[in-house]
């Protein structure tokens, strides 16, 4: 070992002085770029040992290069943007649904002035945050009254602590569902001080499973939309118009947590029937929860619309203050939801609706298009257009299968790994699926511009890997 190398490293107040250096520091705070100067500094000395002074001259070239790398990437947003390549619409890793610039207008102007967010214009007072989605909320889906917490698990929590605190709830066996991210039905029951009453078994429950088990401790019938998952074969289950006959009888309030909240009819694009959050109240439900982020395509947030009385006593639960929203969110959630004024628009506006809806000849030529556009990798990659298919996501219709073209890449080296390895570190991560050897990308997800991030990413990627 040649301790005449440590000599050749050069001081941080050296690195600080260089041209590059300090053009950074218009960019990038001073703190960082030190921390990255020294950190480049520390591993160069520790492997100095390994290397001979050629070595380290080669080493030391690089030097700027790397600190200039270092800082830009400590300098980035931790939260940031992916390309969605798997085909999955309401991705929950990936940030559910998206919004569109229209939206995004209405929550900069909102949130970059001030606004009557708690003021009642017309009276000159202090008004609710709540007023302000409820007509839309009303025009949209119906029901007496609406409020808008954190999410749909919020909705849950407080509806059961508001109707049912102290009371029995009665539920199937095949309702007490788990949602990813540990929202489990008989955990927030007990969170919400109401006590669990299970009845039927886990494939088969009937009205009278329900009836049999009302008594003078029921504060509710809870009925939970089974989202990501299905049971099949010999099965039955009681509707909410059912339900709304015991309701009749012996006065007790139905409650439906719909899940994803689909506004519209999805079938006549070719998607399941799911039951819309306007059938569920005329058919006799006293209060839905959903969210705002799944099958409704606006911001994280949870809908509870319903008896106004219910939504007053809500809104007088110390939780809502706790669940509430901010006004990000209703300005998203109040511009999201006039889209669903006509229908049209929904489907073309809402990015998770269009995605969802997308005519399978468009993915094709748009899968086309991008493995053309890759022809040049065709040295290191087989690239083809398949057939595949897309899921809905988000705990949304699990079973349905939505017809798709992907692009297939599959390394002529083999080293498939390597690759979905590169592509998630590009510097605009693209994630993709891996099957049967080949990653998969599916264009349904894809946004304006991601072809480009795909290229570049892949040209990267292929550098790393000749
Ligand atoms: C997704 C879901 C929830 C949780 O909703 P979040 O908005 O994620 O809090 C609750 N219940 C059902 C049935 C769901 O599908």
């Amino acid at each position: 070992m040649d301790n005449n190398l440590y000599k050749l490293l050069p001081k941080v107040d050296d690195i600080l002085a260089m041209e590059d250096i300090k053009e950074l520091q218009n960019n990038i705070p001073y703190s960082i770029i030190l921390e990255s100067i020294r950190e480049e500094l520390d591993n160069l000395r520790n492997r100095i040992k390994e290397l001979d002074e050629q070595g380290l001259l080669k080493e030391l070239s690089m030097l700027k290069d790397r600190i200039l790398r270092l800082a830009n990437k400590k300098n980035r947003y931790k939260l940031r943007t992916v390309v969605n390549g798997t085909g999955i619409v309401i991705h929950t890793n990936l940030g559910r649904s998206l919004i569109n610039e229209e939206v995004i207008e209405n929550m900069k102007t909102v949130s970059t002035k001030y606004s009557n967010l708690e003021y009642d214009l017309e009276k000159g007072m202090r008004g609710s945050r709540y007023s302000h989605l409820e007509e839309v909320v009303a025009n949209v889906v119906g029901g007496e009254a609406a409020l808008v917490v954190n999410n749909n698990a919020a909705a849950v929590l407080l509806t059961l602590s508001t109707v049912a605190r102290g009371k029995e709830v009665i539920v199937s066996r095949g309702e007490l569902i788990e949602i990813g991210g540990a929202f489990r039905v008989p955990e927030v029951m007990e969170q919400s001080g109401a006590i669990l009453r299970e009845v039927g078994t886990t494939n088969k429950t009937h009205l009278r499973d329900y009836e049999n088990s009302i008594n003078d401790m029921t504060g509710a019938l809870l009925k939970v939309h089974t989202s990501n998952y299905r049971i099949l074969g010999f099965t039955s289950n009681v509707e909410i118009d059912e339900l709304a006959i015991l309701k009749e009888k012996y006065n007790i309030p139905v409650i439906e947590d719909l899940g994803s909240g689909v506004l519209i009819d999805l079938s006549k694009y070719g998607i399941s029937y799911e039951p819309t959050v306007s059938q569920s109240l005329k058919k006799g439900a006293d209060i839905v929860t959903f969210s705002g982020d799944k099958l409704l395509g606006g911001p994280q947030a949870g809908i509870i619309v319903g008896k106004r009385e219910w939504i007053e006593k809500m809104k007088k639960n110390p939780l809502t203050r706790a669940f509430r929203v901010d006004k990000f969110t209703i300005a998203a959630l109040e511009a999201t939801l006039r889209y669903y004024l006509d229908e049209n628009d929904a489907i073309s506006k809402i990015p998770t609706l269009r995605m969802l809806t997308v005519k399978l000849e468009e993915l094709k030529l748009r899968s086309e298009k991008l493995a053309s556009d890759m022809a040049a990798f065709g040295e290191y990659l087989d690239i083809n257009v398949e057939e595949s298919y897309s899921e809905v996501g988000g705990g949304s219709l699990p079973l349905e299968k939505l017809k798709t073209y992907c692009v297939t890449l599959k390394p002529k080296d083999g080293n498939l790994v390597l690759l979905e390895r590169l592509l998630r570190e590009n510097d605009t991560p693209i994630i993709v699926r891996v099957f049967k050897e080949k990653i998969y990308i599916d264009v349904r997800t894809l946004l304006n511009g991601d072809d480009l991030t795909i290229i570049d990413g892949l040209k990267n990627a292929l550098r790393y890997e000749v």
